[in-house]
């Protein structure tokens, strides 16, 4: 990890700039290659993240994990994995169920996530679901109208996609889902290809 991105983990592994930083029991930072060509980028840690510390290792992250590496025939560690908010939001005090960041969680966090776009600058960001993206394309359209077209943040192209637990919460490995995934993920294997500037 480049010093600036370790020195940016140090600071959110002991921030407590919102509410979730008293449910928390990992901060999750987010993971991968500094000089990654893509950034994946999801909402919120959910249970076994915030346990190990790591973005999307429970189902949802299983099935990211084969759209790299069977998919986009990328490995995991070659790729950048983060999110929205660095620490899990949960709608209980169970600690049980997970729900999207809110706004004060958002805009207390967001600028980690900021910054390890501009450390990393990815040729490509791929926002999963419906939060993410609207907050990396400032648009308050629904994920159904906004996945599958480029868009832009700060010049680097943008591809929204579905969020994989909407796909395995509709269907998991038969969701009808996937073909639009799968066909999201193909516009951003061609984008890679495409001769770089210069
Ligand atoms: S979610 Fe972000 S802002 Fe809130 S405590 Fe965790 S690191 Fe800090």
């Amino acid at each position: 990890m480049s010093n600036k991105l370790q020195q940016l983990k140090l600071q959110a592994e002991s921030c407590i700039a919102c509410k979730l930083a008293t449910t928390r029991n990992r901060v999750v930072f987010g993971e991968g290659n500094p000089d990654a060509r893509v950034m994946f980028i999801g909402e919120g840690p959910g249970r076994r993240e915030d346990e190990l510390g790591r973005p999307f290792v429970g189902r949802s992250g299983e099935l990211l994990t084969r759209i790299i590496e069977n998919g986009m025939k990328l490995s995991r560690e070659s790729v950048y994995i983060a999110n929205i908010v660095k620490c899990r939001p949960t709608v209980d005090m169970a600690m049980q169920k997970d729900r999207a960041p809110d706004q004060e969680e958002v805009a207390a966090c967001s600028h980690f996530l900021q910054k390890q776009i501009e450390l990393i600058q990815p040729e490509v960001i791929v926002t999963l679901g419906g939060p993410s993206t609207k907050f990396i394309l400032n648009s308050k359209e629904g994920i159904t109208r906004l996945r599958g077209q480029w868009h832009s943040y700060r010049e680097i192209p943008v591809m929204p996609t579905f969020h994989p637990s909407y796909i395995l919460r509709n269907g998991g490995d038969k969701s009808p889902l996937k073909k639009d995934v799968w066909h999201d993920i193909q516009l951003v294997m061609k984008k890679l290809d495409e001769p770089g500037p210069g």
